[in-house]
């Protein structure tokens, strides 16, 4: 088959590699959609701990083509997303409820080969079939937004709370319409780009500030009649952006940490705020228990899939996009498709 296959960091190419077959309990999969995500390209330069050659892509949708011996529950032709993190059922996280925390964890796309690639295989109780009126580019999106009902189950937004996002990337505006249909009386999107807050304002944010902009607080403040909002997410990964999250914070506010900042930096904040406001700072990481949840949400338009998803591309074209070398203007989510 034809996989796109990163031998090394900077290093990717479309070449022929071996058909994939399925294990007893494992599904193959004929890739439709494949999401493009900061993880591949974290991948593509060497930011992760991962063994090369990798072939990545892990937003995955498709079709059932064959199964192992041991499975049942789906049927050839069967429209399915599937999950990347593969849990192992047996140690200490994953008897105790915890399988992202899971000792022996595993990713499509990152430890196994992913969905940049003709095939795929994945275990069949990582196979989720895809809701009718959902479609196969659509529930490309099962992942992330499977991620971000994690987070929101965490951060749990009331009816009428105010809401900060910080990044308003295809995470941030999926946080954008999970908290509205959350009950967000006012949700204020944050962001350096301006294409990105001109995008946020039409896909229904409320009011739009540069984060380079050295009056943020103030802004924040004027909104809230000097309150401060009641939930933040960060969706940026930037480091620096805590300290900005703690200070739109109100009182008694919770803040979600999303966004995956660089292992090992360090960043400054005032843990006076912290003290003062009881404030609660979350982390939330991967998707446990969320992707049944996540297709329903994207087949209920809960979250609408057409306002995320901006291009989509052929695999042939995917190694110029790692290389920075597709001009893309205005791009949120881009999903490599069957061409
Ligand atoms: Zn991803
Ligand atoms: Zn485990």
């Amino acid at each position: 088959m034809k996989a796109l296959v990163i031998e090394k960091p900077g290093h990717v190419t479309v070449k022929e590699v071996e058909d994939p077959e399925p294990g007893r309990r494992e599904v193959l999969v004929k890739v439709k959609a494949c999401g493009i995500c900061g993880t591949d390209m974290h991948i593509f330069r060497g930011e992760l701990k991962v063994k090369y050659p990798v072939i990545p892509g892990h937003e995955i949708s498709g079709e059932v083509v064959s199964l192992g011996r041991d499975v049942a529950s789906f049927k050839t032709g069967d429209r399915v997303a599937i999950d990347p993190n593969i849990s192992c059922g047996e140690c200490h996280y994953c008897r105790n409820g915890m399988p992202h925390f899971c000792e022996n964890w595993e990713a499509i796309g990152i430890h196994r080969p992913g969905g940049y690639a003709e095939y795929v295989v994945a275990p069949v109780k990582n196979v989720y079939k895809i809701p009718s009126g959902l479609s196969l580019e659509a529930a490309a999106l099962a992942e992330p937004v499977a991620c971000c009902i994690h987070g929101q189950d965490l951060l749990d937004i009331k009816f009428g709370d105010i809401v900060a996002i910080f990044g308003l990337g295809p995470i941030g505006l999926i946080h954008l319409q999970l908290a509205r249909s959350r009950g967000a009386s006012k949700i204020i999107g944050i962001d350096l780009v301006e294409d990105r807050l001109q995008m946020a304002l039409e896909l229904g944010v409320d009011h739009v500030i540069n984060g380079g902009d050295p009056h943020l607080a103030d802004k924040v403040n004027e909104i809230t009649g000097g309150r401060g909002v009641d939930k933040v997410v960060e969706a940026t990964g930037n480091p620096m952006v805590l300290k900005q999250a703690i200070r739109v914070s109100g009182y008694g506010s919770k803040i979600l940490v999303f966004g995956v900042a660089p292992e090992h930096s360090v960043t400054e904040v005032e843990p006076f705020l912290i003290y003062r406001k009881e404030l609660t700072i979350i982390g939330s990481f991967v998707n446990p228990f969320t992707m049944q949840r996540a297709l329903k949400t994207l087949a209920s338009r809960i979250v609408d899939a057409d306002k995320i998803i901006t291009h989509k591309i052929g695999l042939n074209e995917a190694p110029e996009y790692f290389k920075g070398r597709l001009a893309i203007r205005k791009a949120l989510k881009i999903l490599v498709v069957e061409r």
